[in-house]
């Protein structure tokens, strides 16, 4: 009975990718919306009408997902999809307006499905433990990184080097898995670099993993463009490689931060001295900076969305500078800045965190050899949906738990 109810919401799952990459491939803000709220009507459909006990339902994240009120989620969705194209257009009362509007329906939804608020549903969903996100924010709070604008002259150098141009990333792609021995498996993975729509740069969509996986990007030149190609190409292999087990797969707990660690491991591997001396012919190390110039602002962004969610009628900016002063970030840029707030509340929390298990990654792991493509395959790709996050933090020496 619960096999059979977790094979449907599979399908359902699968139609949802569909339609967004459909999305991400068209733009097309209305169609996606629409097909969507149907999927999703109807796999809520087939849940109530199961006999499944409400304790059993709580336990499988692929239940949880179509849980709550899915017309309230239809009327978020519109307005999130509208609202993200012109965001960057409106006046500050507009933008703070539509947020609060958002912001007002996402915790009345997370009050429908048995939610205290909108992010602490989220952190279920990606399995965020709230524990160890505080303990890093903590610990980066005494440890403040300045930001370097040096790093940035340097990642400059190579913004016109010729492999770093659109049309010759794929080759160089291909080049840098095959030197740092990082398994793709190109009749899985589809990418798309052409006539997609402008307002994002990149991302991943799987259909059905590990069978088949997209990749959408709209290239930009130079180093750091490379880098999110690398990017989404990580979350690619993750899906590549990940073990595919259909009732596991539903089961809790998927871990949004593991699939992220990937995707940056790919991403900083760029600014390693393996890569740099390999590939450009240069004698700098820019890795540790690398990971430590965001994390000040990474980790003001998390703190904000944290605090506002904790309270009912938050002050958006009073809440902002309470942020940027616990981590000294310049209260110039706004929370009006990143899409993230609009678009995936608990996405910085996510960043933080795999953020750090990448530092962790690279000082324990290294590059060398097969190592890195050993330790992600058998480690983190292989347990699958199995895997044990306290297990992969301790390993990696965060030492939190
Ligand atoms: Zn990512």
């Amino acid at each position: 009975m619960l096999r059979f109810m977790l094979e449907i919401l599979k399908t359902y799952y699968t139609e949802e990718q569909k339609a967004e990459l459909e999305y991400l491939c068209s733009g097309d803000t209305d169609l996606y919306c629409r097909k969507k709220n149907q999927i999703r009507q109807d796999a809520r459909k087939a849940i109530d009408l199961s006999q499944i006990s409400p304790v059993k339902k709580s336990q499988y994240n692929l239940i949880l997902n179509y849980i709550g009120n899915q017309s309230l989620l239809h009327e978020i969705d519109c307005i999130e999809k509208e609202f993200l194209p012109v965001r960057k257009k409106v006046s500050k009362k507009e933008y703070q307006d539509q947020f609060q509007k958002l912001f007002r329906l996402r915790n009345q939804f997370a009050k429908s499905a048995g939610f205290a608020n909108y992010l602490e549903y989220q952190y279920m969903l990606l399995g965020i433990d709230a524990e160890i996100l505080e303990q890093i924010l903590e610990t980066n709070r005494k440890h403040q990184y300045s930001e370097k604008s040096l790093l940035r002259e340097k990642i400059q150098q190579w913004k016109h080097t010729p492999c770093f141009k659109p049309e010759n990333q794929i080759e160089l792609l291909k080049k840098v898995l095959d030197h740092f021995h990082l398994q793709i498996k190109w009749e899985e993975v589809q990418i798309h670099n052409e006539n997609l729509p402008q307002f994002y740069i990149g991302n991943c969509i799987s259909i059905n993993v590990p069978d088949e996986s997209h990749v959408l990007i709209n290239q930009v030149s130079g180093l750091s463009g490379f880098s999110i190609l690398m990017h989404e190409i990580g979350h690619a292999y993750y899906y590549n490689n990940i073990r595919q087990d259909s009732l596991q797969w539903a089961n809790r707990p998927y871990n949004a931060v593991i699939e992220e660690f990937v995707a940056l491991a790919f991403e900083n591997l760029v600014y390693s001295p393996q890569f740099l001396s390999t590939f450009l012919d240069s004698d700098e190390d820019l890795l540790l900076d690398k990971l430590n110039y965001q994390t000040n602002y990474l980790c003001c962004c998390a703190l904000f969305e944290k605090n506002i969610y904790g309270k009912d009628t938050p002050d958006f900016d009073q809440e902002w500078e309470t942020a940027c002063d616990s981590f000294s970030v310049s209260r110039d840029k706004a929370w009006r800045s990143p899409h993230f707030f609009v678009s995936y509340p608990g996405f910085f929390a996510v960043d933080v965190i795999a953020g750090c298990l990448v530092k962790m990654f690279y000082k324990q792991i290294g590059i060398n050899d097969t190592v890195m493509n050993n330790y992600l395959q058998k480690q983190i790709c292989a347990p699958g949906f199995q895997l044990d996050f306290y297990r992969v933090i301790s390993q990696l020496g965060i030492g939190l738990r």
